[in-house]
């Protein structure tokens, strides 16, 4: 059963260059050796725009551009005064919200309701709390007195959260008083260049932020490189594997946000309908492409079936589509490849013998999409209870205990984040204190906030971003 209703389609216009270069010391300079690749709406297919495509030798200008900015300009300026260009920057991404937005879903396929309302808000909310800090470092490692920046970061960025990415590395590295050289993820560089236009707009001095366009290889030399002090990545298990190999033996800092498999833990105490909305937003918001994904729900037996009830029915009514429809709830899967990898997990979860339910309504003709999904009669050693999926898929198995619950939810490579529905607010103590997970979220799931730390445990990563702990990778004693 589709539901009818009328499209409200986001008109904003939004000026798109056929072609991008880097944004190099200030300026934007085309890759040394001329080559572009394209970025493609992934709703139409159609290309957008080529995109200068980075080679060591743009990574090694951008890099010595970030630190004769540090040398020069931005170690010795008053911290007060590095403030105003951040609390600028901050300003600024709140004037142009709406261009971000439409930018951040053409180029990257999430429902404008999101781009709009969390992920333009959450970068600028980024930007406004580090600017915050830049003058009260000596109150953010306690007892230490002031600390300095350690000096040019490298910062690696995937596609799911382009711009936001974007922000929780740049806020803090800069408000720090470190220089930055930033690649983004190859299909989604947009609104990366869109933002190093508003830092160059808010007169920040050339080349503190850096933005270098390419693929893992222009990813790779910007690791590799001599003079760079710190590496932050957010990405894949097995690239950040690959990272740490590169970094190990030298004396870079590294932090590394990496995949996740979480579990959203319902018990039949819970008030069943918030938790299946829970259930629906740690699942499908962003069409799962979200490293702390409720990508695993464990419900009491008990309550399964009529979970799985109400589960149905929901995601009939969840509206896939045009992402630049106001009312889309499942927008498009980033690349054709995602789509891929998304559909050969799903193959192994029917060929594996769990059951299938999806919601029932057509696919658009052109772009990649894929329905909201989730499986029942999973167990644990399936492929699609173990490996991230990436993409609006959620496994459902079940538990009897708490105890049990928790090791099942414990039971994973994996430990950024987990969710607990429970009436009982001594039970979700208990629980939360007993889960191998950064973030562990009661009775809600995907909640951001720039003050709270987040980051992961095991093969999610190591280090913290956001709140006070996001600010020591930053920082030298
Ligand atoms: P995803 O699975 O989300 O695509 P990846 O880890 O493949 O994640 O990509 C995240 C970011 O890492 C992208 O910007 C990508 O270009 C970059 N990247 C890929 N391979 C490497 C590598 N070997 N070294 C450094 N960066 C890389």
């Amino acid at each position: 059963m589709a539901l009818a209703y009328a499209p409200s389609i986001e008109t904003t216009p939004v000026r798109i260059a056929p072609r991008y270069d880097h944004f190099i010391g200030g300026a934007w300079v085309p890759s040394s050796g001329g080559a572009t690749f394209a970025t493609v709406n992934p709703a139409t297919e159609e290309e957008l725009a080529q995109v200068a495509a980075g080679t060591a030798e743009d990574v090694g200008r951008a890099v010595a551009a970030a630190r004769e900015a540090y040398e020069k300009h931005w170690r010795p300026m008053r911290p007060a005064d590095r403030a105003k260009y951040v609390y600028r920057i901050a300003r600024a991404i709140t004037e142009r919200s709406r261009e971000l937005a439409v930018l951040e879903t053409m180029d990257g396929g999430k429902p404008i309701k999101e781009s709009r309302d969390f992920d333009v808000v959450q970068a600028a909310a980024h930007f406004f709390y580090y600017a915050g800090w830049s003058d009260k470092l000596r109150y953010a490692l306690h007892g230490a007195g002031d600390p300095a920046p350690v000096g040019v970061v490298g910062s690696i960025i995937p596609w799911n959260f382009p711009l936001l990415m974007a922000a929780w590395k740049i806020a803090p590295a800069i408000a720090c008083g470190n220089t930055i050289v930033l690649k983004p993820a190859e299909t989604t560089p947009l609104t990366a260049l869109l933002l190093a236009e508003i830092c160059a707009e808010a007169d920040l001095p050339p080349g503190v932020v850096n933005v270098v366009t390419g693929d893992g290889r222009t990813g790779a030399a910007l690791v590799a490189h001599p003079d760079v002090n710190k590496i932050a990545f957010t990405g894949s298990t097995e690239v950040g594997k690959i990272i740490q190999k590169t970094v190990a033996g030298t004396r870079k800092r590294m932090t590394l946000e990496l995949g996740g498999k979480a579990a959203n833990i319902v018990f039949a105490d819970a008030p069943l309908d918030q938790a299946v909305e829970g259930v629906v937003n740690g699942i499908y918001f962003n069409q799962g492409h979200v490293c702390c994904a409720g990508s695993r729900l464990l419900v009491q037996e008990s309550v399964h079936d009529e979970v799985v009830e109400k589960l149905k029915a929901r995601i009939e009514t969840l509206r896939l589509g045009d992402p630049l429809d106001k009312n889309t709830d499942i927008g498009a899967i980033n690349s054709s490849a995602q789509h891929a990898k998304i559909a050969e997990l799903v193959e192994s979860g029917v060929a594996e013998g769990a059951v299938l339910h999806q919601q029932s309504c057509a696919l658009p003709e052109r772009g990649w999409f894929h329905r909201a999904s989730f499986f029942t009669g999973v167990s644990q050693s399936h492929r699609i209870a173990r490996e991230e999926i990436f993409g609006p898929v959620l496994s459902i198995m079940t538990f009897r205990t708490a105890d049990e619950a928790i090791e099942k939810a414990n039971n994973t490579p994996y430990g950024l984040s987990a969710g607990v529905w429970t009436d009982k607010g001594a039970k979700s103590m208990y629980v939360a204190q007993r889960l191998q997970a950064g973030v562990v979220w009661c009775s809600t799931f995907n909640q951001f906030d720039p003050s709270s730390p987040f980051g992961g445990y095991r093969e999610s990563g190591f280090g913290r971003e956001g709140g006070v702990a996001g600010l020591r990778p930053y920082l030298t004693v």
